[in-house]
């Protein structure tokens, strides 16, 4: 069975017409699975009960069921969503002033095995096609009857190892007839699979770019980052410098201060000069603690040093707001759990 929400609007019309319908039919289709959010073919009642069956017999609308929903005291939400095929991927829901941000899994485990990552040690089991990253945004959706602003390629696995795929999900959910989410809204992060950076480059799209950079040098950074020993520093600089150029948009580069490894001025110093000219923004996260984790979260005092250093020097930085620290915050925490339960 074909998962209905996998295609694109245009793809969606070209379904139709294979299957001996109008391709205005698409659009309908589209509205009452973005718009009015519905769970059963049945539920689009301007749709003749002749198509209905036909979409029945050819089609899943592909409804995620929620394994486990945990709630922290700030609003944050995090979902263990059951992908129909005996697997889980986690989702999360972020509340901030300026709307609702979502954090969508791309994969189910993940390749790249980052240190400070609770997905470490999980293996990767398969991609997440476009209309499995889609519907979490609209499982969450249906779950607080309301609409998410922000999408962000955070959570469990690499989203430009599995490229095609994002960029599709990217394609239906901006689609002004379906969910309608800008792609300003969208950010894709990486941990720098740099031939992927140059192919986003060339997509003429207007997502942010967020770099999971961490450390200054190639040492530190393989140490944390074994994506580095196939992808080194000066490599990915240069792809993001390209980035830039081709763009004109800024980089979030992502810097998770764990204590005594890459939170001293050095580091700052460092960070500094590898970063001058660019047009960037790096995020300060203080990193979580993951249970049996190498690293351990840096001091606030440390955190506020290393920000201000950045900012005296011309490289604009922020500390990000710890969102769910009460609810196993570092991505793949949740699924962990429910693995060893
Ligand atoms: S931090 Fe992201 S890229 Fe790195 S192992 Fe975890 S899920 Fe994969």
């Amino acid at each position: 069975m074909k998962n209905i929400k996998q295609y694109n609007l245009d793809e969606l019309k070209n379904e139709m017409i294979s299957i001996g319908e109008k391709p205005f039919r698409a659009e309908q289709i589209f509205s009452w699975l973005y718009r009015e959010k519905v769970k059963e073919f049945d539920e689009m009642t301007n749709l003749s009960l002749e198509l209905r069956e036909k979409l029945k017999a050819e089609y899943d609308i592909c409804n995620f069921k929620i394994i486990r929903k945990q709630e922290s005291s700030d609003g944050t939400k995090k979902y263990l969503f059951d992908v129909l095929d005996g697997n889980a991927i986690e989702t999360v829901l972020m509340q901030y002033h300026h709307g609702k941000t979502i954090c969508v899994s791309s994969q189910i485990g993940c390749k790249m095995g980052c240190k400070f990552c609770a997905s470490t040690g999980i293996p990767f089991v398969r991609n997440l096609s476009a209309g499995e990253i889609v519907e979490q945004v609209i499982a969450v959706e249906q779950d607080i009857l309301d609409n998410i602003s922000n999408i962000v390629f955070m959570g469990i696995g690499e989203p430009l190892d599995n490229y095609e795929n994002v960029m599709k999900a990217i394609k239906i959910i901006n689609n002004p007839k379906g969910l309608n989410i800008g792609a300003r809204h969208i950010s894709i992060s990486t941990s720098g699979i740099v031939p992927k950076i140059y192919d986003l480059a060339n997509e003429n799209m207007q997502c942010t770019l967020s770099i999971s950079l961490h450390a200054t040098n190639n040492k530190k950074r393989s140490e944390m980052m074994p994506v580095n020993n196939a992808y080194p520093i000066e490599e990915l600089i240069k792809a993001c410098k390209d980035y830039i150029k081709k763009t004109n948009k800024r980089i979030s580069f992502e810097y998770a201060l764990a204590k005594d490894n890459n939170d001293n001025l050095e580091d700052a110093k460092e960070l500094v000069k590898l970063l001058k000219g660019m047009i960037c923004h790096v995020n300060l996260i203080p990193i979580n603690k993951i249970e049996n984790g190498k690293f351990t979260k840096s001091t606030n005092e440390n955190i506020i040093k290393f920000r201000d250093y950045l900012n005296d020097h011309g490289i604009v930085a922020t500390i990000r707001r710890e969102l769910g620290s009460d609810i196993d915050a570092a991505c793949g925490q949740l699924r962990r759990k429910n693995l060893n339960n």
